[in-house]
């Protein structure tokens, strides 16, 4: 079965760091984070047209001098394990392009397939919050968390290179939440805060928040800076 792809940005310069990417977009997320932006993709995913892999990699193919790989978004890929994943991600590479994964961390073992299978030169995996009752808010669903933190294991552990980032939403996380989550992966490669962004959350009632000022996040960074090796700040 191929894999189901409902969104192509031929070209991206912001979704991989340092690199230039294609960023393709999965339908569907076992998450309903109530600041998520792609709710389309998982609410009614058949509103948008499925792109077929052939497509993609002629793109990729007549553009091999600059794009240096995919960022596989979504939505959620590791649903998608079952249904052309791990076989579209082997295609990709095969043809010398390197690959971004993204995940929210609820299927350790789609992870670390992917990783044994060197599917992926770069992890990123979102932490939504304190890993605890609070992460359902932010979830936006009971949250198996041992499945949280075997991912971040995995990932720290795999030798790749990765980030975790979290969605910095005002009101639920602040200094106390943030040197919690960093304490929870002493010792990452690389953390990334994201800015809030209140536009077309999926709750509507988050659509009234108003995100921090940079200088807070500037706080925030601080406060993890202690911990990982790396902290970026994501957005204005
Ligand atoms: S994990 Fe990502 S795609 Fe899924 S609901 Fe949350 S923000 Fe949206």
């Amino acid at each position: 079965m191929d894999l189901e792809i409902k969104g192509f940005i031929e070209t991206s310069f912001l979704d991989w760091d340092g690199k230039v990417c294609s960023t393709l977009y999965v339908p569907h997320c076992n998450f309903h984070c109530p600041f998520c932006h792609n709710s389309g993709l998982i609410e009614d995913p058949k509103q948008y047209e499925t792109i077929p892999a052939e497509k993609i990699e002629k793109y990729l193919l007549s553009h091999k001098d600059f794009i240096d790989g995919i960022c596989l978004t979504g939505g959620e890929p590791c649903l998608h394990k079952n249904r052309g994943l791990f076989e579209f991600l082997r295609r990709i590479k095969d043809l010398g392009f390197g690959v971004k994964f993204d995940s929210n961390g609820t299927d350790p073992d789609c992870l670390k397939k992917v990783i044994e299978e060197k599917l992926a030169d770069y992890i990123a995996m979102d932490i939504k919050g304190p890993l605890d009752e609070r992460y359902d808010k932010l979830s936006g669903i009971k949250t198996d968390l041992t499945k949280i933190k075997e991912s971040i294991k995995i990932i720290m552990g795999s030798g790749l290179p990765y980030e975790f980032r979290t969605t910095i939403v005002p009101g639920l996380l602040g200094g106390k939440e943030m040197e919690e989550i960093a304490k929870e992966i002493a010792g990452a490669k690389k953390f990334v805060l994201q800015q809030f962004v209140a536009k077309n959350c999926w709750d509507e009632s988050f659509r009234d928040i108003k995100h921090y000022e940079r200088k807070k996040l500037e706080e925030l960074r601080d406060t993890i800076k202690p911990f990982v090796k790396k902290v970026l700040i994501r957005g204005e």
